[in-house]
């Protein structure tokens, strides 16, 4: 029902495009992360890095060869923007994410050593439904927007840590 009703809003926007004329935009947006993620979210950063700053064990899901490709917040805002300055006739969908994938091993393994965590690492077991890869195809957003993400994974989780770092000591 989650993809469904995302389908289905797009197909109701170009509904109301085509029957009233109105000036639409659809981005797809794709995993994004940084400064003001709740911390219990339960997205996979706020959780690791929750955990790795309380020192719990961090909690991988299956075994953690999935893929996910991270978008930092700054970034996807600047996609969304461009695109709603665009041209009326670039309507979308439009892909926005950062396409460089990491496992959620290697995402563990980072915000591990970003944080001087002594945390381990625990396996859980997959959410059924889980994706097995997901990397955005931003051909279109780089062509018709000129837009590429530009703030590396590193670079993100450093900055998306610090605001952790300063919540946690206040909550
Ligand atoms: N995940 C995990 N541990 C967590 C939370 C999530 O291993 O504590 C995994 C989850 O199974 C998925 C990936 O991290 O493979 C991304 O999960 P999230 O809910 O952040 O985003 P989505 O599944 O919507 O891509």
């Amino acid at each position: 029902c989650y993809d469904e009703g995302k389908r289905c809003a797009e197909t109701l926007f170009f509904d109301y495009k085509r029957q009233h004329n109105l000036n639409i935009r659809i981005a797809r947006i794709f995993n994004t992360y940084g400064p003001r993620m709740h911390a219990n979210d339960g997205r996979v950063v706020s959780n690791f890095i929750v955990q790795a700053l309380q020192g719990d064990p961090i909690t991988i899901y299956g075994d953690g060869t999935q893929t996910r490709s991270f978008c930092y917040v700054d970034d996807l805002i600047n996609g969304i923007i461009d695109l709603m300055d665009a041209a009326d006739e670039i309507t979308g969908p439009i892909n926005l994410g950062n396409p460089d994938e990491f496992t959620v091993l290697q995402l563990a393994e980072l915000i591990i050593e970003l944080t001087q965590s002594k945390s381990s690492i625990i396996n859980k077991p997959l959410p059924g439904d889980d994706p097995k890869r997901r990397q955005p195809d931003i051909t279109l957003a780089k062509k018709k927007l000129s837009w590429s993400p530009s703030v590396s994974l590193n670079v993100g989780l450093t900055k998306t840590i610090q605001y952790f770092k300063d919540t946690l000591e206040y909550s």
